[in-house]
């Protein structure tokens, strides 16, 4: 039984979060959405949790 706590390379979600999955980068599938919708759209999107992620660092 595994039970291994991954966290997104990109964000801050990990493997507890309800409906996540990853690939095989480490990157969940909600960062892989806001690059998909970054690309149709020719923009950035912004986030909050990016901005405070920068921050952070
Ligand atoms: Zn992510």
């Amino acid at each position: 039984m595994t039970n291994q706590l991954i966290i997104c390379y990109r964000c801050i979600y990990d493997s507890n979060t309800s409906g996540i999955s990853f690939d095989n980068e480490g990157v969940c599938n909600y960062c892989k959405q806001i690059e998909n919708l970054e690309k149709d759209m020719g923009v950035l999107v912004n986030f909050p949790d990016k901005e405070k992620l920068k921050e952070s660092l």
